[in-house]
């Protein structure tokens, strides 16, 4: 068994900043974690901004993900991005099935799996985002919610696949509310999400799986989470967009 996985810290910059604006934040970025070696880093432009950011990036550690990804790998799909070009543009991981894409853009478990056997073909590393909303925790659905999106997302994936999967347990009612899951929430869930892999993929495999927590992460409650043995890093949304709250995320990662 692994005590505990290399952490691993990825700013979802959603729908914000300009080419310019991103360029900025990049650079800032980089003078504050770009040369930390006990965390990886990971930065998610909108698409836009993914040539510009990959080049500012590029003498640091830090590494570069899209958002999300087309489960084809090119042809008629209008306003879609394939894993091949997010690839080709320098991406080594893709956010997959975040809740503002399952709720505003319709995505299910089935796509979701679908784009992630497609990533992991081209070469990049999925981060499955998985969470209740409000409602269904308060109706103590939470372990049915995630075991389900859990078992549709990872449907017929090999261990060699899963093992390329990073999992971000996000609870809906967490995500951009300033409401944070507390440390002892955050870990009985993920501790069950690695029980729930280690079950159909192994030991092994799911020792080795890094499941992040996402959800109103900010300085001030990173390293609380991140203590716990089954949260392995975090999924910044809000935070990411300041460099200097980013970077003291990133350090309170650190071993
Ligand atoms: C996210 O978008 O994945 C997220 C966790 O957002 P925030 O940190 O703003 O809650």
């Amino acid at each position: 068994m692994i005590d505990k996985r290399r952490p691993l810290v990825a700013g979802n910059w959603k729908m914000h900043k300009t080419v310019g604006e991103a360029v900025a934040l990049a650079d800032a970025v980089v003078a504050g974690v770009g040369q930390v070696q006990d965390v990886d880093v990971l930065l998610c432009p909108p698409f836009t901004a993914l040539w510009a950011v990959s080049r500012r990036i590029e003498p640091s550690r830090i590494m570069l993900g899209g958002q999300n990804c087309a489960f084809e790998r090119e042809g008629a799909y209008t306003g879609e991005v394939s894993p091949v070009m997010l690839k080709d543009v320098g991406c080594n991981f893709v956010i997959l099935g975040h809740s503002e894409r399952r709720r505003y853009f319709a995505e299910t478990d089935q796509n979701v799996n679908r784009k992630a056997r497609l990533a992991i073909e081209c070469g990049l590393c999925p981060i499955i985002c998985l969470g209740e909303t409000l409602d269904q925790r308060n109706a103590k659905e939470t372990f049915a919610v995630v075991g389900s999106q859990l078992e549709g997302c990872l449907q017929d994936l090999s261990d060699d696949q899963v093992r390329k999967v990073t999992i971000a347990y996000e609870p809906v009612w967490a995500i951009g509310t300033g409401q944070t899951a507390t440390p002892e929430t955050a870990q009985e869930v993920q501790r069950f999400i690695r029980r729930n892999v280690a079950d159909r993929f192994g030991d092994e495999v799911a020792s080795a799986m890094r499941i992040l927590y996402g959800g109103s992460v900010k300085p001030a409650n990173a390293a609380s989470l991140f203590e716990q043995p089954d949260i392995d890093g975090g999924l910044i949304g809000g935070a990411s967009l300041d460099a200097s709250a980013f970077t003291a995320i990133v350090n309170a990662a650190r071993c």
